[in-house]
């Protein structure tokens, strides 16, 4: 796709690291996939994924986990 961000560049599939924190808490997950901009660089995260890391985070946050690194995988 286009990239709405710069308008310029087109989308690639590829893999991303998404960080997310809370207070102190931090949850790193890797192998996001995402469309990333060939000419920005920015970042797009589908919706449905985004929501998903969310989730994960918020049971991480409440097993009182403060720095949690894990692999994303699709549900
Ligand atoms: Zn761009």
């Amino acid at each position: 796709m286009k990239c709405p961000v710069c308008k310029n560049g087109e989308t690639k599939k590829g893999k991303v690291v998404v960080t997310l924190s809370k207070d102190e808490f931090i949850t790193v997950y890797r192998n996001v996939p995402a469309d990333i901009c060939q000419n920005c660089g920015e970042e797009f995260v589908d919706s449905s994924v985004a929501r998903s890391l969310l989730e994960l985070s918020t049971e991480t946050y409440q097993k009182g986990v403060i720095v949690d690194i894990r692999d994303y995988r699709a549900a």
